[in-house]
């Protein structure tokens, strides 16, 4: 078994926190995104379960055992970063084999290994080159491929895709999809992109400011986002947040009476201020009629849909994701209708947890 946990783990920097109280159980064969911006601590949490830093105190576990005091080379892990760091004097095959020489392997072992791997990530007419004659994705096939034949427990990623351009990204998105499928193992992957957290993931960790906002499958961190931070982090556009206040069954802002239906909302949600969340896609826009009047600021058509910047009376902005060419035009005085079953309400606090 390689489930991993982290319980009640804090790091600090000197008197710097960059994670407080992380509490995670990764089941085993999991693959798990951690997903933030810049500086929320998913790498110091990868490093911490790679044996590169220490926590300040808690525990981490790996299969039942802690860890704390292992080197990363008891772990039973291996890592794949985002640099690939392969050695640029060995071949392909070389580079693949080089955890089995420092392990001591014979060589027909190391050749079979090698040959499995360069099999699965279909490596084999590569293996005499040298990494500098590889184009980006193979040489990142070759950092996965050094890292399968150690045979880990657990597979821990950072990063692995970011150096590729979008088309390769999207082709090693599906590849490691399908090597998870395969291999079966444990994968803890760090990325700031939430499409790879999205399509590849089983669960993921949506982490800000040191500390986990959500852990739970795409769908629930999509449609049941746990408090505002991840309700305006996850979706391209993100999720509208429109301030107001709750009267009974209806949420009213800039005068607008917007029905919501109260009782699919949790018994603490009380009558004043609020905030309210609204995918672009339960935005309709509309020419006359009930609604919320907006004016129209921009329009891009992306060829398959039309994301719309619509400004209210107040100033602030709202998203709206409709039909590709749909016209509207800059200055267009528009109603806005919100579809209540596409309605969150969250506290009208800075965090905003949702009610
Ligand atoms: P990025 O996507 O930019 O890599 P991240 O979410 O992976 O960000 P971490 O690298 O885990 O973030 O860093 C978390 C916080 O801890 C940051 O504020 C960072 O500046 C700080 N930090 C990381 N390593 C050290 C260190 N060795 N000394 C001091 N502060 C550190």
């Amino acid at each position: 078994m390689a489930n991993v946990s982290f319980t009640n783990v804090r790091k600090s920097f000197g008197d710097f926190t960059a994670l407080e109280s992380l509490d995670l159980e990764i089941h085993d064969g999991e693959f798990v995104a951690l997903l933030g911006p810049s500086g929320c601590g998913k790498s110091t949490t990868l490093r911490m379960l790679a044996g590169l830093e220490f926590p300040t105190s808690g525990d981490i576990s790996i299969g039942g055992r802690v860890v704390n005091d292992l080197a990363p080379g008891k772990r039973d892990i291996a890592m794949v970063f985002q640099s690939y760091a392969l050695y640029p004097h060995m071949t392909v095959g070389e580079n693949i084999a080089y955890p089995l020489k420092k392990r001591g392997l014979k060589k027909p072992e190391r050749d079979e290994a090698v040959r499995r791997a360069a099999e699965l990530l279909q490596l084999e007419p590569l293996l005499n080159r040298k990494p500098k004659q590889l184009s980006g994705g193979q040489q990142q096939r070759v950092a996965l491929g050094r890292a399968l034949v150690r045979e880990p427990r657990v597979f821990l990623l950072d990063e692995p895709l970011s150096n590729l351009d979008a088309k390769l990204r999207s082709y090693m998105r599906a590849e490691l999809i399908e090597l998870h499928r395969r291999l079966g193992k444990t994968m803890v992957y760090v990325t700031h992109d939430q499409l790879e957290a999205m399509t590849m993931a089983d669960r993921i960790v949506v982490m800000h400011g040191g500390r986990v906002q959500q852990f739970d499958t795409p769908d629930a961190v999509y449609n049941r986002p746990a408090n505002r931070f991840v309700a305006g982090f996850i979706g391209t556009p993100p999720m509208n947040q429109i301030e107001g206040t709750v009267q009974g069954a209806t949420f009213v802002v800039n005068s607008h009476r917007q029905p919501i239906k109260r009782e699919a909302f949790a018994a603490s949600l009380v009558d004043g201020p609020a905030v309210m969340g609204v995918r672009p896609e339960f935005v309709g826009i509309h020419d006359s009629g009930d609604g919320l009047p907006a004016t129209v600021r921009l329009a891009e058509n992306t060829g398959h849909e039309t994301i719309v910047t619509l400004e209210l009376p107040d100033g602030a902005r709202i998203m709206s994701r409709v039909e590709a060419g749909r016209k509207l035009s800059v200055g267009q005085p528009v109603i806005l209708r919100f579809d209540p079953a596409g309605i969150h309400l969250f506290e009208a606090t800075e965090n905003g947890a949702r009610l």
